[in-house]
């Protein structure tokens, strides 16, 4: 069990909503604040107590939790006079969006108020807090993570701790959500085209699982080879990829289609080939993808 029982939660957005669900499910005395002041009615009906500002939320317990639109609004927030001078004793989790910087500076003005600072981010959907399954990053003040780390549980039993600095978890889950939406933009613009032939989004989803299988083995291959500096084109070079990518281009062309997911790995291939790449295996776009523009 927690050694914390009790939680502030500043935003209850769909994201915020759904965290205060998850505390109430899992017992914790919850406290609400929510900018729009009728947000809160549903998580108060479900048994949380609604604060009248957000230093009445802060004040009203050791652990809180923020989830506003961005980090922005959470720093904001914390620099309110009546909040700042509550802080000192307190545990500040922010799960809302926002640069690295903007971590590591609200990190600074919570340690220097008194207060412990955890950064985070959150690898779902509101319909999947609360999940054991379920992925939460987290970095910063390691002491206080420790102390509140089965609290946080309750959001996602995937509890990923990733060390002391409160930039190191926003910079992960910037780039896990890259990596993610650009796997979504490319699965819409191949349904896209697998329609032009009569075969559903879902269809092609079924059939999608295909692709899936390849790049579960494809990432591991990828990694080795950039660990081990083995390039060796054998498998099929970056100037074979980049050929086939031509004829996955004009396909879209005859159907008078865009492909801007298509036409940035295109470009990716080219900048490998400028590089010296193209005899080599494709994890060499690895190193296009890291040279500056
Ligand atoms: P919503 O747009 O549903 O909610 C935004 C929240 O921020 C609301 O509580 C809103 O208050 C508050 N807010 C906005 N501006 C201000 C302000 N100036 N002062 C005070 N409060 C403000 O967003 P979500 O709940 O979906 O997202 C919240 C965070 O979680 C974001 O950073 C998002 O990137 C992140 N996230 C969301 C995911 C999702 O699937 N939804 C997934 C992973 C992360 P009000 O009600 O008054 O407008």
């Amino acid at each position: 069990m927690s050694k914390v029982r009790t939680v502030a939660l500043i935003g209850l957005g769909a994201m915020g909503t759904a965290l205060a669900q998850a505390f109430i499910r899992g017992g914790f005395s919850l406290t609400v604040w929510n900018r729009t002041a009728a947000r809160m009615d549903v998580v108060v009906k479900d048994g949380a107590s609604g604060a009248k500002n957000a230093a009445a939320a802060v004040a009203a317990s050791p652990l809180i939790v923020i989830c506003t639109i961005d980090k922005s609004v959470a720093a904001a927030l914390l620099q309110q006079a009546d909040v700042a001078s509550s802080l000192a004793g307190k545990t500040v989790v922010n799960l809302s969006t926002g640069s690295v910087d903007e971590a590591r500076a609200i990190s600074k003005f919570v340690e220097s108020s008194g207060g412990s600072y955890i950064d985070g981010g959150i690898m779902c959907y509101p319909r999947d807090i609360g999940k054991p399954a379920t992925s939460v990053l987290y970095s910063g003040n390691a002491a206080a993570f420790e102390e509140h780390k089965e609290a946080l549980a309750f959001l996602g039993g995937n509890v990923r701790y990733l060390g002391s600095d409160p930039g190191t978890a926003p910079t992960i889950y910037l780039a896990l959500y890259a990596f993610y939406f650009g796997c979504v933009a490319s699965f819409f613009e191949g349904a896209a085209l697998a329609e032009r032939a009569g075969v559903t989004p879902e269809a092609f989803r079924e059939t999608s699982k295909i692709m899936l299988e390849v790049l579960n083995e494809a990432l591991p291959d990828a990694t080795r080879r950039i660990k081990s500096e083995d390039y060796s084109g054998e498998q099929a070079s970056i100037d074979v990829h980049h050929a086939g990518q031509l004829v996955v281009r004009d396909a879209y062309k005859a159907e008078n289609m865009v492909c801007k997911v298509t036409n940035a790995y295109i470009a990716y291939l080219e900048r490998a080939q400028k590089a010296g790449d193209g005899p080599n295996d494709i994890a060499t776009m690895y190193r296009a993808v890291k040279s500056t523009p």
